[in-house]
């Protein structure tokens, strides 16, 4: 019996980054598939495919803090280092975090919700910047959104879109394995 898509064409095109490749095609086909790949990974971002926006950018000689504003009015950061030849970006995770590190901001009004893989993967294509590594450790702790990190990372691996390479990739978090 033929597996039914676990998603419709409508939730695939209202928010095409939190789509691989296979999973979009399964939904829309694969000629619409390619063709919306291109669109996203390939081309500027356009408004329609998004659901964030850039609120605010500060630059400094070697990093650029960006401020994203989300589709419920939350904010969230992602820095990008700036390196000879592209750059290192810092992403975030949640929206607040729920760990509260007494050196750190992003836990002071603890936590308010996980983003989703698309929100994760958008913080990176709306930098429009040569990035070489992606390092996970803006607001939230990563491994507390386990599931939509690793669909994110699934995605920004994906050979049809930024194809980018797992060993550019690192997971920072403070979460420790019991004994
Ligand atoms: S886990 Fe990370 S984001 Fe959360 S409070 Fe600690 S340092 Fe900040």
């Amino acid at each position: 019996m033929k597996r039914l898509p676990k998603y419709t064409p409508a939730e695939v095109r209202n928010d095409p980054y939190g789509f691989t490749y296979k999973e979009m095609s399964e939904v829309i086909g694969e000629n619409e598939a390619k063709a919306l790949y291109e669109e996203l990974y390939k081309q500027l971002p356009r408004k329609k495919n998004l659901s964030m926006l850039v609120k605010n950018i500060c630059k400094s000689s070697d990093t650029e803090k960006y401020v994203y504003e989300l589709k419920d009015n939350k904010y969230i950061e992602t820095v990008f280092i700036k390196r000879r030849d592209g750059g290192t970006v810092c992403v975030s995770t949640q929206v607040g975090c729920p760990v509260g590190c007494i050196f750190c901001e992003s836990g002071r009004n603890g936590f308010v919700r996980n983003l989703t893989s698309s929100e994760i993967v958008q913080q990176i294509i709306l930098l429009r910047r040569k990035v070489n590594r992606i390092v996970f450790m803006g607001m939230g702790e990563p491994l507390f959104n386990y599931d939509n990190l690793i669909k994110a990372i699934h995605i920004l691996r994906d050979r049809y879109g930024l194809n980018f390479p797992t060993d550019g990739i690192t997971i920072s978090t403070v979460v420790f394995c019991p004994k």
